[in-house]
């Protein structure tokens, strides 16, 4: 079972906007994943980029990104669960 960590910030960082602004909306973690089994993980993004050059002159600059899935909750600590592989009988 996994914490609920994120959605506990969430609720903290609201609260605290909605002093300052009472009609802000609802804050979310903006580098969190949600996974098909419908568990939630926090993700670090890297940036890198490459030129591409045209053969009739110029070129463009292309960004690349990459997600890297955290194996435990930046928050507390707790090890991600493991998806289940195996069903039990
Ligand atoms: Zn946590």
């Amino acid at each position: 079972m996994s914490c609920n960590c994120i959605s506990e910030a969430e609720k903290r960082i609201t609260e605290a906007l909605r002093k300052d602004f009472p009609d802000a909306e609802d804050a979310e973690l903006s580098n969190k994943a949600l996974l098909t089994d419908g568990r939630v993980k926090v993700f670090l993004e890297f940036e890198s980029a490459r030129v591409i050059n045209f053969k009739k002159g110029g070129s463009k600059r292309n960004k690349l990104t990459t997600k890297m899935l955290l194996s435990k909750c930046p928050f507390c600590g707790e090890l991600y669960d493991e998806p289940q592989t195996a069903l039990e009988s």
